[in-house]
């Protein structure tokens, strides 16, 4: 019985998983302690160094093998492929082709048996418990459309090579250039990637249980501000999972998405394009839809709230379309569909007042 349990785990990742923040850790502490070659200066700039580090692995994580392999939701130059793909392999998190098949196989089959990190599972198992078992890690990859491009496929063929040089090579030789190479080695080696991981493994865990369902109840992926704050923008889980080919996780500006900012940066300087969005009709009858699904059986929600719900649809879409028009239009037309524009948001806005009331008096009648 045991001898067969043991047989299922995959014994070079798990071992990688415990040892690499046990070894670090304790490296660091006996040499803090006993050793007096090394000044706080060395040690505040390699810590300052590896916090970047590690928030710029995260991003190509998220950015790189999420945003743009999983989900192909933007174009990116080879140019910010190359660096994506470069900082990434110092993640060890496996190469960008295996991570995003995995990856397609979780929205493919979530929440069920086929999900390779399914929360059904429990939170141990999402977030780490899963990479230690054959059969997750062995999963066969799916993805002819990534196997087609050559630097994906060059990460991938010398992924040990490139994540030892990135993850650990390249943090000892800063930390050299820095006056402490082994300082380097440690902090922004071994420590950063710990950190840099479990930011990663929140989005399997976490996101799946804290927060709230606005476009899916469904789901257990939930939308949260905290996880956001973990994972670099990807804690908008719920909404994730709904729209998962839109490059943003947070939609409105102010949400925390760094990874879906710093896309929209490298769209600035020409190193991306063709960001794909949902249209907002399309989020809107996905929000209106979660917020009267209690009612949905009720002759309230027939008379008042399912007329209500499509005006304001077909309202939102109307204005997607006439803000194309405008940004092609020219001379009078201009002004035309400005003022149309203007009138159908004040007829939205007043639209979701009366939502909203009639969603509380609905509730009132329950
Ligand atoms: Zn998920
Ligand atoms: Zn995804």
């Amino acid at each position: 019985m045991m001898k067969s349990k043991l047989k299922k785990i995959c014994w070079s990742v798990t071992l990688f998983l415990i040892l690499n923040p046990l070894i670090s850790v304790v490296l660091l502490v006996l040499y803090l302690v006993f050793s007096s070659a090394y000044s706080l200066n060395q040690v505040l700039g390699i810590s300052a160094f590896a916090l970047v580090f590690s928030v710029l692995t995260n991003l190509s994580i998220t950015m790189g093998f999420h945003r743009l392999y999983a989900h192909k939701s933007y174009e990116a130059h080879p140019l910010l492929e190359w660096i994506l793909l470069f900082i990434s392999s110092g993640a060890f998190q496996g190469s960008a082709l295996k991570w995003a098949s995995d990856h397609r196989v979780h929205h493919k089959y979530e929440d069920t048996d086929k999900d390779p990190y399914s929360i059904k599972k429990g939170f141990w198992y999402a977030h780490m418990g899963w990479m230690m078992l054959h059969q997750a890690v062995s999963l066969p990859i799916r993805a002819p459309d990534l196997e087609k491009n050559k630097l994906v496929k060059f990460q991938h063929d010398y992924y040990l090579i490139c994540a030892i040089a990135v993850g650990y090579i390249l943090p000892l030789f800063a930390g050299a250039l820095m006056g402490n190479a082994l300082l380097g080695l440690v902090i922004a080696g071994g420590l950063r990637i710990f950190l840099t991981q479990q930011s990663t493994f929140f989005v399997n865990s976490l996101s799946h249980m804290l927060g709230k369902t606005p476009y899916a109840v469904e789901k257990t992926a939930k939308d949260s501000l905290f996880v956001a704050l973990l994972t670099h923008g990807e804690g908008y889980h719920n909404f994730h999972h709904k729209f998962q080919m839109d490059y943003r996780n947070g939609i409105r500006w102010y949400h925390w998405d760094p990874t879906k900012w710093s896309i929209q940066l490298a769209a600035l300087i020409g190193l991306a394009k063709k960001l794909r969005t949902v249209q907002f009709s399309e989020i809107l009858k996905a929000k209106l839809e979660v917020e009267s699904l209690k009612f949905k059986n009720s002759l309230f929600y027939k008379e008042k709230l399912e007329p209500l719900s499509k005006k304001l649809i077909e309202s939102q879409a109307r204005i997607e379309k006439l803000k194309k028009e405008y940004s092609q239009a020219k001379d009078q037309k201009v002004f035309d569909l400005k003022a149309e524009i203007e009138l159908i948001k004040i007829e939205i806005q007043s639209l979701k007042k009366s939502w909203r009331v009639l969603i509380r008096v609905a509730q009132l009648r329950i």
